[in-house]
């Protein structure tokens, strides 16, 4: 049988990374940062000097990828053709940027069975868009985790700051709608819940309360 999954799907800022981070050490399963493959493709785009816009360019390097994800103590390092793209990786423009690639439907198409051989024994935790409605369809517990865009904003202001990235709230928050509202509204594997998700509105909730609702859930379904 396969091993099973937990799709976490919502928008950025959800709280959704941390959440997962939590789970996947909780559970001691894989962990599936499917952004991060995004982010990564649309670096490897600039460095290559191919245009975002390109559709049969930006697919063609997805099909080529080099990408290595190395857990240390400190979290997770990404090498892009064997370069330290960490911090590079985490930036609002990275993100704008692979939400552009993303919404290419060969580019996702690129990108399928990369993400999909991350399902390993004993489970995968998966981190994305459109985890439980393409990648993992059959996936036994299926959460969307949403929460408002000021809220969102406001997290995000704060981990990027611990980051050390300088950074204006306001202009964030713009970044984020404009990034959410390409995320939605595209027509392939658009943001949304699967009709079997589990949608946690976390506006009003802190992580700890967010994964304990999360756990019990997981807890009742597997
Ligand atoms: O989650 P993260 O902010 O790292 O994702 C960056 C971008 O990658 C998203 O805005 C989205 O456009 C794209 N993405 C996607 N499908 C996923 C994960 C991310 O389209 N499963």
């Amino acid at each position: 049988a396969k091993a099973p999954v937990i799709t976490i799907d919502g928008p950025s800022g959800s709280g959704k990374g941390t959440l997962c981070q939590k789970l996947a050490e909780k559970f001691n399963w894989h962990l599936l940062d499917s952004g991060a493959i995004y982010r990564v493709l649309a670096l490897a785009a600039l460095h290559h000097n191919v245009e975002l816009e390109n559709e049969d360019a930006v697919s063609l390097l997805a099909g080529h990828l080099d990408v290595v994800f190395k857990p240390t103590v400190d979290g997770v390092r990404v090498f892009l053709e064997g370069e330290d793209v960490s911090r590079d990786l985490r930036t609002e423009e990275t993100g704008n940027a692979a939400s552009k690639v993303a919404a290419f439907p060969r580019v996702r198409e690129a990108l399928l069975r990369r993400q999909r051989s991350f399902r390993e024994a004993p489970g995968l935790i998966a981190d994305g868009r459109d985890m439980g409605t393409v990648v993992f369809t059959d996936a036994p517990v299926k959460i969307f985790l949403d929460a408002s865009a000021a809220a969102r904003a406001e997290r995000r202001y704060k981990q990027l700051q611990v980051k050390g990235f300088d950074v204006n709230i306001a202009h964030l928050l713009a970044e984020i709608e404009e990034r959410d509202h390409r995320d939605r509204n595209r027509p392939v594997a658009p943001l949304k819940p699967a009709d079997d998700a589990l949608v946690i509105d976390s506006t009003e909730l802190d992580i700890n309360q967010v994964v304990e609702i999360v756990v019990d859930y997981v807890n009742e379904k597997l």
